[in-house]
């Protein structure tokens, strides 16, 4: 990234969860670069500390900090959001993006109980908790905007079976909608980020030959993995007033994914 940097999110405070890896990294370089100060949290600490390094480098002291957060623990949650507040005294913004896709064959017959439940709490309850504790905060500053991440599966059936992963994301797409209404008068917005397939760890970790690239790619008209920058610039037009009217959405950023036949 080289400068000119710019202001969209000046003044504004920004907790990214997942900040040591692919969309979160991006976004936290991302937000930071357009003003945010941002609390990094990951449950790989070193990971969220390269990620503060990687700003103050760039944009200079006192723009970013790092905490070790398991989402799927709610006081680790809790910690996570007020350290927003004893930081920098507030949180505009919540971009709740960690989340795991389990690498054992998850499909009805053979997931499992364990696999499941390890996937409902980091990307169900680790979503949740981030907008209970964000609430309560925005409440008193009137307002601010919350992102959660889900994914296309949440709106397609995906022929590369990973139900655990796809029942997790639909909850968050419901979740944030629901939240969106009944918070909407209190000027905190909630809309879910749905990524396509992306170039980062979490995918690629799983597609290790070109055969299980090609598989997927047939399904996306752009016939490329999306870039984790990609998803950052949509989370900063979401995190920012660009979106002020802007609640309760599901914002698919595929590759034309969900469009296609
Ligand atoms: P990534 O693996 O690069 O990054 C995920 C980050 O989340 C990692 O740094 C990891 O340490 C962190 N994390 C995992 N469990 C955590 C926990 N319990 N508490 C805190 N942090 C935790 O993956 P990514 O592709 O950047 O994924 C980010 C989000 O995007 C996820 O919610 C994922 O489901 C979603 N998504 C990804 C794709 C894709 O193709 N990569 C597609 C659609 C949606």
């Amino acid at each position: 990234m080289s400068p000119p940097y710019g202001s969209r999110l000046a003044g504004k405070v920004a907790v990214i969860t997942g900040a040591g890896s692919g969309i979160g990294l991006e976004s936290s370089v991302l937000f930071a670069s357009e003003g945010a100060q941002v609390v990094c949290a990951d449950i790989n600490d070193k990971g969220a500390a390269a990620t503060v390094e990687k700003i103050t480098s760039l944009f200079g002291k006192g723009r970013a900090v790092s905490i070790r957060a398991d989402v799927s623990k709610e006081e680790d949650v809790k910690k996570m959001i007020h350290l927003a507040v004893s930081e920098f005294g507030k949180i505009n913004v919540l971009f709740n993006n960690a989340g795991i896709m389990h690498p054992a064959d998850d499909n009805a017959l053979t997931t499992t109980e364990d696999i499941w439940d390890l996937t409902m709490k980091i990307n169900v309850k680790g979503v949740w908790w981030g907008c209970k504790y964000a609430i309560e905060e925005m409440r008193k500053t009137g307002g601010g905007s919350i992102i959660n991440t889900a994914s296309f599966v949440a709106l397609r059936g995906a022929a590369t079976p990973q139900l655990a992963y796809t029942a997790s994301k639909g909850a968050v797409l419901a979740m944030t909608r629901e939240l969106a209404v009944v918070h909407a008068k209190e000027n905190i917005r909630f809309n879910a980020l749905c990524p396509g397939p992306l170039r980062t760890p979490l995918l690629m970790e799983f597609l290790n030959t070109d055969e299980k690239k090609n598989r997927r790619l047939v399904h996306v008209p752009m016939g490329r993995f999306g870039e984790a920058i990609e998803q950052a610039k949509a989370a900063l037009f979401l995190a920012s007033d660009d979106s002020s009217y802007m609640t309760g959405t599901d914002f698919v950023v595929d590759g034309g994914l969900c469009s296609a036949y």
